[in-house]
C-alpha cells in the first residue's frame, strides 16, 4: 500500500495548524482524511465510523480532552489501527504513550515535531506500511516458558553482534552482544519477546551466563582473525543478586583468556533506579574487578546527577530514540548535549545507540560524542559475520 492508500485523521484544535496539516497530507495524495477539532468530536466521529482509519494523528496538547486521554480512548475502544502523536515530545512522553497504547494492542507510530512538514509526515506515515515493529512481533510470536528453557538448553538462543566505532576515526572498537532466538523453521524471536518470560521465569542467569561465555568465545576466535574488540553484555537487574554473581562472571571471563577489562556490563537505566540499594554493591564489586559499567538506555529513565554519581559507572548509552532524528528536532539534540555534559563531568565515555544517518553521525561526532552504534555500521550479525561487517564498513564511501 502506499502513502495515497492510507486512512488518516488529523485531530488539532488550531484551525490553522489544522488546515495547514490537512493541505501537507493530500499534498501526498492521502485521498481518505478526515478531520476533528479536539478529542470529543474525534472520538464522536471515530465512533460512528465503519472502517477505523489506518493512522490518527493527534496533536498532545488540546484543551477539553487531552491527547493523552483521547489515545487512552481509542486504544481501548479500538477506534484507530494506529496512531501518531503530533507534539514536541521527548522519547520518555513517547515511552509512556507507547506502553499506554500497546496495553490494548494499538501501534504507535511516533511522533512528529512541529511545524509539520512534508518530510516528516512521510516518515512517521511510512511507519505504518514498515508493518509491526519490535512492539508488534512481540505481540504476534506466542511463546511459553518451557519452550524458552529448550531453546537455551539446545542452542537455540545465541549472541548476535553489532560494531561500536568510534566518532574520531570510524574504528569499529567493540560489539554488543544480542540475544537471537532462532526457530527450527528459520525465524527469529525477537528479544522483547523471550527476555521478560526468562527474567520472571527464573531463567535470567542462564542467559547471561550463556551470553557472556560464548561472547568470549567469539572474542578469542576474532583474537586469531587479529580484530581486538571490547564486548558489551547486557545485564538484567535481576541477575544482580547473590553474593557469587561477581566471582562467576569474573571466572568465565578468565577462563577464556580475557581480562574483565575487554567486557563491559550494560544495564539499563531504569532497572538500576528501580533497586538501588542492593543492585549498588554488586555494581561495585563488579567494577572493582575490572568489568566496565554502562547506562543503558540512558535518557528514558529518571536518574539524577547524585545517583548517576553513585554509581561506578564507566559508560553511558544515550538511548536511541534520542539519536533517531536529532539533526532537526532541537529538544532530542538537547538532550544529547545534556547527557554528554553530565558524562564529561563524571569523566565517563558515551555510546549513541540508533545511530543511521550520515547527518546523525555528523552531529553526534561535534558534539564530542566518543562511540556510534547503530544501522549505518552494521545490523547485529552472528559471530562469523562481524569481520566482514566490520570489512563492509571500512570500506563504506559516505
Ligand atoms: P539494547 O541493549 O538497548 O540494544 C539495542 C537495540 O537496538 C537492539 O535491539 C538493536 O538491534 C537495536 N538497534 C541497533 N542499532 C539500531 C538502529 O540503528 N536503529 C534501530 N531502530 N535499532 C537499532 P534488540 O536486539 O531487539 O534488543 C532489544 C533489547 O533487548 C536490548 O536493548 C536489550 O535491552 C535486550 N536484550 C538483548 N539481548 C539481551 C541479553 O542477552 N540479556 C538481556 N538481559 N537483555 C537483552
Ligand atoms: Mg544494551
Ligand atoms: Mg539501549
Amino acid at each position: 500500500m502506499s502513502l495515497a492508500g492510507l486512512r488518516v485523521m488529523l485531530v488539532e484544535d488550531h484551525g490553522f495548524q489544522r488546515r495547514l496539516g490537512l493541505r501537507l497530507l493530500s499534498d501526498l495524495g492521502i485521498a481518505e482524511l478526515t478531520e476533528a477539532a479536539d478529542g470529543i468530536q474525534a472520538l464522536d466521529l471515530l465512533r460512528r465510523t465503519e472502517t477505523p482509519p489506518d493512522v490518527v494523528l493527534v496533536d498532545l496538547d488540546m484543551p477539553g480532552m487531552d491527547g493523552i486521554e483521547f489515545i487512552g480512548h481509542v486504544a481501548q475502544e479500538r477506534l484507530a489501527r494506529s496512531i501518531a502523536v503530533v507534539s514536541a515530545m521527548d522519547p520518555a512522553l513517547l515511552h509512556t504513550v507507547q506502553v499506554m497504547a500497546k496495553a490494548s494492542g494499538l501501534r504507535v507510530l511516533g511522533a512528529v515535531e512541529k511545524p509539520l512538514s512534508p518530510g516528516k509526515l512521510t516518515h512517521v506515515l511510512s511507519m505504518f506500511e514498515a508493518g509491526p515493529g519490535p512492539v508488534g512481533e512481540a505481540a504476534a510470536v506466542e511463546v511459553t516458558l518451557d519452550q524458552v528453557r529448550d531453546a537455551l538448553a539446545n542452542n537455540q538462543i545465541q549472541p548476535y553482534f553489532q560494531p561500536q566505532a568510534e566518532f574520531s576515526n570510524g574504528k569499529v572498537v567493540g560489539v554488543e552482544a544480542l540475544a537471537r532466538w532462532r526457530l527450527p523453521d528459520g525465524s527469529m524471536v525477537p528479544p522483547a519477546v523471550f527476555i521478560p518470560l526468562v527474567e520472571n521465569g527464573g531463567l535470567i542467569d542462564d542467559l547471561t551466563l550463556h551470553m557472556l561465555s560464548a561472547s568470549c568465545r567469539w572474542w578469542q576466535e576474532w583474537k586469531r582473525a587479529g580484530l581486538d574488540l571490547r564486548i558489551s553484555v547486557n545485564v538484567s537487574a535481576h541477575n544482580l543478586v547473590g553474593p557469587e554473581v561477581a566471582d562467576r562472571y569474573e571466572r568465565i571471563v578468565n577462563e577464556h583468556g580475557l581480562s574483565p577489562e575487554y567486557l563491559i556490563l550494560e544495564i539499563t537505566e531504569s532497572s538500576v533506579m528501580s533497586d538501588t540499594a542492593r543492585g549498588l554493591g554488586m555494581l561495585a564489586r563488579l567494577r572493582l574487578k575490572g568489568f566496565g559499567l554502562s547506562v543503558d538506555d540512558f535518557g528514558t529513565g529518571y536518574s539524577s546527577l547524585a545517583q548517576l554519581s553513585q554509581i561506578p559507572f564507566t559508560e553511558l548509552k544515550i538511548d536511541q530514540g534520542f539519536v533517531g532524528g536529532a539533526p532537526d528536532q532541537p529538544r532530542k539534540r538537547a538532550v544529547i548535549e545534556a547527557s554528554l555534559d553530565l558524562a564529561r563531568k563524571l569523566e565517563i565515555s558515551v555510546v549513541a545507540e540508533g545511530v543511521e544517518t550520515m547527518d546523525e553521525w555528523q552531529l553526534l561526532a561535534q558534539l564530542g560524542c566518543d562511540y556510534a552504534q547503530g544501522h549505518l555500521i552494521s545490523r547485529p550479525v552472528a559471530g562469523e559475520e562481524l569481520p566482514a561487517a566490520i570489512q563492509r564498513w571500512r570500506e563504506t564511501k559516505h
